[in-house]
Formats: C-alpha cells, structure tokens, sequence
C-alpha cells in the first residue's frame, strides 16, 4: 500500500460501474485548475502526464515535470527530459537472462560490501515470457513441436534453472514458461491489462486509485501494446533495470507526428501489407524518436489485431511508439480475449472518466506534424531483401529481385553477373555438385520427382541431426535444383502477424484451396509455423485448417519466435553446401518484422517480409523471382495452371471464421495454470536463497565483471588520450551486426571459448541464449559474419587491423579478430574507439551491444547518427556516443583506422548535448581537430556517464539511500 501525494489537488472518485467508487487523478481537473490546455494534447502524451502527475512527490518527480508536460507544444524544441514511471515491465528470455544476472551480480556487490542484497528488488511487477530461445530443428512432422520442445530445454536447461532461482529470490518476477507464447502476443492476449489498481491511504482513508497500465520492455517490438491503447516501448535492459529499482525511464519530449487515416482495406489487401506501407512512408517522413499517435475514421474502424500489426513495426519506421487511442474496440477486444466483465466496465469508465475514450476527429488535438494514409490505396506488397522500411508491390517483386542481383554490392545490391541469373544448380549430398547448366525449365517434372526422391535420401543419410520427412512434390518448383532467388525457407512466424487471427485465417484458407488443386510445395523449402500463442493452435485445428497446413509442410514447430529472431535452425547440409560452393542469393519469406543480414540464416542473403497467406504462396511458387499477379504459382491437378487469385482467400471467407479465433472461453483456459501444465518446466530444479551461487564452470551464468571492483565513490570523468581505432564502418551497422543473437562459428573467438570448455559444436546454442556469460558475449561483440569493418577492405565479419605495440603476437596492422586485437590493446591500456556512419546500432534494442563495446575496452564511439536506444544504452554502459557535424564523416575526413584519437573537452562540467572535440593523428603524423556533438543528451545521462554507467549509479543510490540489517528494505 502507498501514501498518495496530491501536489495539482486532483485526486477525486468516480464510479467504478459496481455501485463503488475508485480514485483516480483528473487531467480534466489539471486543466482546469489552469496547468495547461490538457484536452488539446496528443492522448498517448496525456497518458504520459497522468503518470507523471501521480508521481509527483517532489524528488523523483517535480512539479515543474507536471507543468512543461501539461504545456507541451507541438513544434517547440526538445530540451526537457520526461521522469516516466511506468506501472509494469516485460522481457524476453534473451534480454531478461542477462538482466536477471544483473541483479544477481548487485546482490552479491552488496554482499560483498556487507549490504543487504534484499536491497535489489524489483518495484513494479516484472513479467518473463521465455521465447526467444525455441529453434526450428525439425520441421514438416506432426511432433515437430514436442522434438524441438525437447531440445530446447535439453540447451537451455542451466538458463532455466538460474530464472527458477530468480523466480524464487525476487517477489515481483514472475516468468511464462517455454511453449506458451510470444511475448508481445503473450502481452496484448494476457498479462496486459489496461487499467491497474493499488490500494492507498487518501486523507488517512482506505481507498483504491485506478491508473493506466503503462510499461516498458527488453524488446524493441514492445510497442505492440500500442495497438490496445496502451503507452509502453522498448528500451536497453540496462534501462529496464534502473526502471525496475525505482529509477523513472527518461526521455526527451518527444514530437508527436498525428497519422490520419480513412477509408478502409480494399479485397485481398491484409492487415500486414498496411503495416508494411505505414512503414515505409513513415520512414521516409523521419519520425525517429517521435510518437507516432494514429486517428480519424480509418484508425476508428481498424479492428485492435490490426492496429498491434501496425504498432509492432514502429520500431522499423524508427518511432518511439505507434500508438492508437481507446476506444470501443479495445474493450471489445479485452472481453473477447477473456478479461472479466467487471474489469472491461472499470477500464471503460475510468477512461472516459478522464476524457480518453474514443479515437480523435481531425482537428481535435494538436499534433507536431499531421499525415495522411487513405486505407484504401495501399496495396498488396512485401519488403526486402535486406530492409523492412524497403516495401515492393507484389507484382514489381521479379523485377526488383533481378535488379538488386544484378546491382553493385557498393550500392546494396548482390553483384552478380548477367550470366548467372537463371542459372540452376543441383543440390547433392556428395562432394561433387555440379551446376545444373540451364533453366529450372530444363527440368522435367519427371526429372524433378526423381531429383526429389533422389534428393531425400541423401538428406537423410548425409544430415547427422534431426532431418525431416520430407515430401516429395512432384512436379513443383525447381525439384532438386537450386539458383538465386530460390525460397528455401518459408515461414510463418512472428508476433507481427501471428497475434491476428486475420491474416492467420487467411494463411489456412489460402493452403486449403492450394491443397484442393494439387499444389505442393517443395521439399527443398523449409517450411514452418510457430505462432505467438496455443490459441492460434486452438482456432486453426478449430476451422480445420491446420491440415491443410501441415500438408504444405507448415506443421507446428513450436510457440516462439523462431525464424523472426534467427532461429531457423540449421538447413539441410547438402542445400547450405550448395548455396555456399555457388555463392547463390537464395531467398527466404517470412511473416516478421525484420530482416537485416544474416538475422534470419546465415547462409540466405535475401529475406522477405509478408503477410502468412503470400508467405504460404511463396512457398508454393519456391521463388521470389516470380510476378505472382500474372504467372502461375504452379501447376495443380493435371498439370493445371493454378494463379494466386485462383487461391486467394475473400475478405468474407475469413470474416466468416473470425468468430472461432476471439472466444473468451479458450484464452480464460489456455492462460490459467500454464506453468503447471508445463511438466518439464516443473522438473527443472531451482536453487535457493537471495544471493546466487555462481558456478565457475558454467558456460551459460557467469557473474560479470562491472560490479566486481564496485565502490561507493565514482572515478572522475576525464579526456581520452592516445585512442585506436578498434572499428571503422559504413551506414546502418545494426545491433545484431554489433552483438549477433544467431549462431556462434567454431572458428570464432566465442566458439573457441566453448571448445576449450569442453562444450561441443552442436551444443553452442545460439549468442542470444549466452547473454548470461559475458566471455561469450564480449568475444561475440562484433562477430556478426556479414559486418564490414572497413579498416580491413575486402573482408567480412568481425575482424580489424591491429597496432597494439606491446605484449602482443601478432605483427603492427595485421587483420586478426576484433576480440584478439581489444584484448591486446587492453594489456597495454590503449583506449579504443568506433567510427560508424548514418543510424549506428539501428534494430532491436540489445543491450549487450552496448555491455560487449564497454566490454572491449571502446571509450567513444563516433558516428553520423545514432539508433535511439542503442545510444542510450551506450551511455548507460559508461560509453561516450559522439556525433559527428552534419557534412563530416569518415570518409570526409578520410579516416582509415591507422589513427590515434583524443576525445577533448570531456571534463567534471560535462553537459548534454555539449560541443566536444575530435583529435586525430594520422601515421604521417598529421593532426586534425573537429568539432564533434556530445550525444549525452539528458541531466540524468549525465550523472550516469559520471558514474560508469546507469547500473553503478543505481547501486550507489541504493547503497547510500538504506542502512543494512534484516529490516532494509527497497526504497520507493
Ligand atoms: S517474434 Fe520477432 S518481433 Fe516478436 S518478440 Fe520474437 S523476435 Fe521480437
């Protein structure tokens, strides 16, 4: 229970619709009280006063935080930093493990200095869904799911075992185990509730005060929530963290851009292929770090599945949210997916209560920037090969395809030669492949058959691992051949699309009408579906359309996000040595959100975003370079030509099953007791007490090192002198280009380390499940194979120029490893530094891009732009985010990487935002000054940079704030 503070006089009942009343704090009172114009403010910065106004006490948060939200103006310059304390926070396996360790390595700095450990505490509930973690090893069978299960707990089993530690240590963590879901879907389906309560004492009277479910996640899709009206988005887990202990997530006052939209979708035009076009226009209207907040009577109409499609990819058009109002259709949703009737009424009168309900007309809000998006323009489209904002109408596909094939690698293409486009070569389980030398046309269907039958057995005797039963497709796509542009992988995966029923229906009903006229895909694709919650299992087997699926190969695989996050799991060796020994631009579909290099496999080089139904079609066709508007996608019964239209599921068809996805009765069951009925989570084992027991020898958990030599005092901040360059990149080097969640090479630094440990190559595991270890993940910092340092021209993957001079092997300038040459520089305590181009460390939020930098010893990094989160994780690692002056970049300056750095300025006085400069000295001894911004952008980054890092900072608040002894507690 909690005292409430009442600064603005706004505390005041209303009826909870049960004969009872609730407390809530007014912002129709604010404004009236004369703060600020309230009602004319964007709703989701609205949401955002509402908590800052609650949480004015004072300290944390002041009065003048409730008096320059209140008075937001839509185009005014952006200096003030918003204390948002939110009601709840969600992670991933991947990110909560680490963050997990985290806390686990602060109780035991505590411990050490003879602190309570109960100290550490999460203070608002704190929710684990594990998915990130399930990989798609067998595929194509009926117990695919349970085999992939079963080797999921089989490698993660030490990571399950220390979260059941955490389950047990903390009070407010609470974790969904593996096979229920995705987390986003997990969210918006269950834990999300859309208005919390807490009891508290009111003029020393009991009462409850109701208030908006907000919150932020380890995953930068949070922004799904969105779609339900609610205000919450992905930051590091070193924010997270701090946000956990008491801390209020801080972030400048964002632009709000307003997205009218009208009309409605046309036939045939998905929920997936909006989302795609909100992306691509809204990048290219450059609303990174804005909120984007949607309207109008097109917003009114979308249904809530729709809206989170559109809200999950905020991240892809760089928005800090895409957020939708509350209105009707969200309680129609809460009821449909199971929330009670008393809480559904609550929800709906405490926001009207606060003037919150309903979507906006034009004209009604203040906006910073308005657009315009009539639903019935957009088309059906997909987005690729290697960017999600890069959107191609579906007939255009072929052409494009051919064009980046053929484009320069310099300007993004693939660089290949004419000569090669059309070419097929067969796929063989012997050394000896040979190209096919002809068209895929050349290729009888006979032929094809014999190849596939051919081919399958070879499959299975040259794969020792998991191999599926594949079929044998006569007569469809290339049989035993392959060539740039063949689909071989085709999955429906992700919470993007598969939290909507929708575009889930319309996948079945698409594969029932394949299936009737004799089409087969493949046997060469790799087919999968892996939905984000066993309610999509419920609603497919319901409308029996899951059998269709599975005769098209796309079985069950498991509940997780698989291929969107890159576990694809391993292809058939005889198809990824051909795709290697060719060099071929094979491509891959899917149904997620993402599709930078290597993220989806290592060995696909083009990767297509698009709804379920294309992903299914795709498949069926077994290319991409196809105009599926006018060619065939294959042939069915007698050799018939069957064209999309012919299968394309009516926008009446899938109404017409809409009822079976949204009932009430089958969340309430699937939701209730999950972890019980979850045997092999119940055999795992938790360790206990409040301090964890760190085992030496394991490869998953170790204690990191940044509390190891903690003190209560800071070092003080000074210039950095004599740096090297440890990196010089190009444009957007993503967070998984800087710390790859996708699998570990043996010849890597990392994977050196596991064989040394005596962990074999096929239990490696994937990085993202080793973010409990740093010394994998430091090796694994800019491992990804496909980065280019352009230090070391000509080469791909993590490696760099060295010039350590002293206590090292290697010769002055040789290319080695990037992890050997830190390693090297930090026996002789050289600085190191990063020179990046435009949107350093766009994609996912990663924290260990930023923990495996300051790990490498990297004290700066320069760029032209950074990707929002990424840079306030840099900061919050105890990294220097510089930015270069608008016209002045590396190759502007003519930076090779045989420099020595000097970051001067940097001083105790530090503010944000503040001009710093950029010394360098090339080998001929030449110095150059620049002018370079200093990318801390806030007070509080401030005192984080001066403190190491968000964590220390944190740690010392708390060390310093409680006296030890059995009756600390957690401060508020
Ligand atoms: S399915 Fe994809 S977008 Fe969704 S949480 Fe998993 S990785 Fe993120």
């Amino acid at each position: 229970m909690s005292k409430t503070e009442d600064l603005f006089g706004t505390l005041r009942g209303f009826d909870l619709g049960n004969g009872r009343q609730g407390a809530l704090y007014s912002l129709p009172d604010l404004e009236k009280s004369g703060v600020g114009p309230v009602s004319r403010l964007p709703v989701s910065i609205r949401l955002v006063l509402e908590s800052v106004l609650r949480n004015c006490d004072g300290k944390r948060v002041l009065e003048q935080n409730v008096r320059e939200l209140a008075n937001w103006k839509p185009t005014a310059p952006r200096k003030e930093e918003i204390p948002f304390v939110v009601a709840r926070i969600v992670l991933q396996d991947f990110t909560g493990v680490p963050l997990l360790v985290d806390l686990a390595a602060m109780r035991s700095a505590l411990a050490r200095l003879g602190k309570n450990p109960k100290l550490i505490e999460p203070l608002v509930p704190v929710d684990l869904v594990v998915d990130h973690s399930v990989q798609v090893d067998y595929y194509g069978t009926p117990d695919a799911l349970r085999r992939n299960l079963d080797l999921e707990f089989k490698r993660n089993r030490e990571r399950y075992e220390f979260l059941k530690w955490g389950m047990q240590a903390f009070d407010t963590f609470r974790v969904v185990p593996p096979g229920i879901g995705i987390v986003h879907q997990v969210n918006l389906e269950y834990l999300a509730q859309g208005i919390l309560s807490c009891p508290s004492t009111i003029n020393h009277q009991l009462s409850t005060v109701f208030y908006p479910d907000t919150l932020v996640g380890t995953d930068s899709h949070t922004t799904m929530i969105n779609g339900l009206g609610i205000v919450g988005w992905g930051v590091g887990g070193i924010e997270a963290e701090a946000g956990m202990l008491g801390q209020p997530v801080y972030f400048l006052t964002p632009d709000v851009v307003g997205v009218h939209l009208t009309g409605a979708l046309r036939e045939g035009v998905t929920a997936t292929d909006l989302a795609l076009t909100v992306t691509q226009m809204l990048r290219k209207a450059k609303v990174v770090g804005k909120f984007v907040e949607y309207f109008g009577p097109g917003a009114a109409a979308l249904p809530v599945v729709d809206r989170a499609t559109i809200a999950n990819m905020a991240p892809e058009y760089g928005a800090t949210m895409g957020w939708f109002p509350i209105d009707e259709e969200c309680v129609k949703y809460l009821q449909a997916t199971g929330r009670s009737e008393e809480h559904c009424r609550i929800y709906e009168n405490y926001y009207r209560a606060q003037a919150l309900f309903g979507i906006p007309k034009k004209g009604e809000i203040d906006y910073s920037v308005q657009l315009e998006l009539d639903l019935a323009t957009v088309v059906p489209s997909v987005a690729g090969p290697k960017r999600p904002q890069d959107r191609i109408e579906l007939p255009d596909l072929k052409r494009e395809f051919l064009a980046a094939l053929a484009k320069p690698i310099t300007e993004g293409g693939f660089g290949r030669a004419p000569a090669e486009v059309g070419k097929t070569y067969a796929v063989s389980a012997r050394a000896d492949l040979h190209p096919g030398g002809g068209s895929q046309e050349s290729v009888s269907p006979r032929e094809a058959q014999a190849q596939n039958t051919n081919l399958l057995t070879e499959l299975e005797m040259a794969n020792n691992r998991p191999t599926p039963d594949l079929m044998v497709a006569p007569g469809a796509g290339h049989g035993g051949q392959i060539r740039h542009g063949s689909v071989l992988i085709a999955a429906i995966t992700s919470c993007t699309n598969t939290s909507n029923p929708s575009v889930m229906l319309a996948a079945g009903l698409l594969a029932k009408k394949a299936v009737e006229r004799g089409l087969q895909v493949n046997p060469l694709v790799k087919a999968s579906l892996a939905p984000g919650s066993r309610v999509v299992t419920d609603y497919l087997s319901r409308t029996g359309l899951q059998e269709y699926l599975d005769q098209l190969g796309f079985n069950l695989v498991g509940y997780g996000c698989t291929t969107c996050i890159g576990n694809s799991g391993p292809l058939p060796a005889p198809v990824d040595d051909a795709i290697g020994k060719y060099d071929l631009v094979a491509a891959s579909v899917l149904s997620g959100n993402r599709n930078f290099e290597a993220r989806i496999h290592q060995s696909i080089k083009a990767n297509f975003l698009m709804s379920p139904p294309l992903v299914v079609a795709f498949a069926l066709a077994g290319r991409v370079d196809i105009d599926l508007s006018r060619e065939p996608i294959g042939q069915g019964k007698a050799g018939k030509d069957v064209f999309l239209k012919d299968i394309w599921p009516s926008l009446q068809e899938v109404r017409n099953l809409m009822h079976a996805a949204l009932m009430p009765e089958v969340f309430r069951q699937l939701y209730r007791d999950f972890a019980k009925q979850n045997p092999k989570w119940n055999e795992i084992p938790a360790k206990p007490g409040n301090v964890y027991q760190w085992d030496g020898h394991s490869t998953y958990i170790q204690e990191p090192p940044f509390f190891q030599e903690f003190g209560f005092q800071p070092a003080a901040v000074q210039e950095i002198k004599g740096a090297r360059a440890l990196a010089v990149f190009g444009d957007s080097v993503t967070t998984d280009h800087i710390s790859p969640a996708g699998s570990i090479k043996k010849a890597s630094p990392a994977g050196k380390y596991l064989i040394e440990r005596g962990v074999a190559a096929e239990d490696f595991n994937s990085y993202g499940s080793r973010r409990g270890n740093d010394r994998v993940m430091t090796r694994g910092t800019f491992a990804n194979v496909r980065i280019k340092n352009l230090m070391a021209p000509g080469t791909e993957g993590g490696v760099t120029r060295c010039f350590a001079s002293k206590k090292c092997e290697c010769a002055p300038g040789e290319t080695v490893p990037i992890y050997e040459a830190a390693m090297a520089y930090q026996k002789e305590g050289t600085p190191l530094v990063v020179i990046a181009g435009q949107e350093y460390g766009t994609g996912s939020s990663r924290d260990w891009a930023a923990k495996g930098t300051a790990l490498l010893g990297v004290k700066a990094i320069t760029a032209q732009s950074f990707e929002r989160i990424h840079r306030s994780n840099l900061v919050g690692m105890g990294v220097l985010p510089l930015q270069f002056k608008e016209g002045t970049n590396a190759q502007t300056l003519k930076l090779d990487g045989t420099e020595t750095f000097d970051v001067l300025g940097l001083g105790p006085g530090l503010k944000p935002q503040q001009d710093l400069s950029l010394r360098f000295t090339r080998a001929n001894g030449q110095a150059v000054t620049v002018p370079v911004t200093c990318r801390i952008d806030t007070p509080i980054e401030i005192e984080y940079y001066q403190h190491g890092g968000i964590l220390p900072y944190v740690l010392r608040q708390l060390a310093r704030a409680q006296s030890t002894g059995p009756g600390a507690t957690a401060i508020a």
